[in-house]
């Protein structure tokens, strides 16, 4: 079926997103992974073709169109070609909401111009040791001490962990208060007490730096305070996620439609008793089956796309879309990585790292379980 999200402006951006991925991330991708990190040159060259800050106001050096279309444009491009270490879609679709809506003047001077050249590169720590799912379960303490806050405490598995340079960090500033507790605070790099741990061996998106984050005794300013109201924390992350959750569909969709084209070329070239092995039935079946849940999937993630932009899109439409695309997405991937044989399991094949890298997607973002959850609450039984 035709797809009707973009326009002609998304299209000529996709023109310019791809030819900056084949130029400067194919060819280095294979380096990236082995040093399990990317260089902070490739973001702030991502930057002077204008693909961070869509929604940063011109005034802060973006260009002042909120469209996730054109967010969704960088994730299918960035996925096209499995470049998983590049937390491009966590800068752009996770954080720029935080970073363009609830920062007060001054933040947007100090943060947005940096935010949209790549040169400040963001990360969300919310996760710890001993709480994922469960985010109320959290223990990182921030105790106000006249225009500042003192952060104690731990996280974990923090995406671009490494490169950061600001860490919107989720504290309790009043522990018996449970949600109206938590607040948002954005630690800079270099500040004095905050540590970063290893960068952590992942099975998959080997380069993409994940970082466990310390901070002991660190002092940050109470003009650090997202928001302008302390307590409002956990109702921001809330408001956050739906698009969070929908960013992490687009990648699902569009690795799994990746995937499958490359194995479809693959069951067209390959032979087996004398025949290519996409004359067998069960080939033909096994493709039939993903190809249409991938397109139906498909057209349900662009609709969400189009809610998301004009205001409408539920947690419950976005946790359906998360939870359901990245299921099929390790579906699809690992169907595929059968029909391949034994060069399914050889990473020479684009299908190999792609089930490595896609196990997480189920994970990350809020679990498959959380998002049923979600959902099932919306009964209201
Ligand atoms: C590569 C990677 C990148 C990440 N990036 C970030 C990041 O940038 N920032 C950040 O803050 N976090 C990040 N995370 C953390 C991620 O969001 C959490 O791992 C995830 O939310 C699950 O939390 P947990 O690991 O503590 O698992 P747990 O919460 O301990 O869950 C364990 C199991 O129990 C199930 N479970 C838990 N509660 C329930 C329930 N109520 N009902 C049914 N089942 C339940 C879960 O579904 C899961 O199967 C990242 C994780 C990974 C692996």
């Amino acid at each position: 079926m035709r797809r009707d999200l973009f326009e002609e402006e998304h299209l000529l951006f996709q023109e310019t997103v791809r030819e900056f991925m084949t130029r400067e991330v194919v060819p280095h991708h294979d380096r990236w992974e082995k040093d399990g990190i990317v260089p902070r040159e490739v973001w702030k060259k991502a930057g002077e073709i204008g693909v961070f800050g869509f929604g940063v106001p011109e005034e802060h050096g973006g260009a002042g169109i909120k469209d996730f279309r054109y967010n969704v444009v960088i994730t299918e491009e960035v996925m096209r070609i499995g470049a998983t270490g590049l937390g491009f879609s966590l800068h752009n679709d996770v954080m720029a909401p935080y970073f363009v809506d609830l920062t007060d003047e001054d933040q947007k001077a100090r943060w947005l111009p940096g935010f949209a050249s790549g040169e400040l590169i963001t990360a969300v720590a919310m996760t710890e040791p001993g709480a994922g799912s469960d985010l109320q379960g959290i223990r990182t303490t921030a105790r106000r001490e006249g225009d500042h806050y003192v952060l104690n405490g731990q996280k974990t598995f923090i995406t671009n962990g490494i490169n950061s340079d600001l860490v919107v960090v989720v504290a309790k500033t009043d522990p018996e208060a449970g949600a109206r507790g938590v607040s948002l605070l954005v630690v800079e790099r270099g500040m004095e007490g905050f540590g970063r741990g290893r960068n952590l061996d992942k099975i998959g998106m080997h380069a993409q730096d994940t970082a466990e984050l310390f901070f002991d005794d660190v002092r940050v300013p109470v003009a650090n305070l997202l928001g302008g109201q302390e307590g409002q924390g956990f109702f921001q992350l809330m408001a956050n996620l739906p698009q969070e959750r929908l960013s992490i569909a687009v990648m699902a969709i569009a690795s799994a439609e990746t995937v499958l084209a490359q194995t479809i070329e693959y069951c067209r070239s390959r032979t087996a008793f004398g025949r290519s092995i996409g004359s067998f039935q069960n080939t033909r079946f096994v493709l039939a089956e993903l190809d249409t849940e991938v397109e139906i999937a498909r057209h349900y993630v662009d609709r969400c796309v189009v809610a998301l932009n004009a205001g409408e899109l539920s947690a419950v439409d976005a946790a359906k879309a998360k939870w359901w695309t990245t299921e099929l997405q390790n579906k699809v991937i690992d169907r595929c990585l059968q029909l391949h044989g034994g060069y399914g399991y050889m990473m020479d094949y684009p299908v190999a790292k792609a089930w490595i890298d896609s196990r997480v997607q189920t994970i990350y973002g809020g679990t498959t379980e959380i998002m049923k959850e979600i959902i099932g609450r919306s009964f209201g039984f």
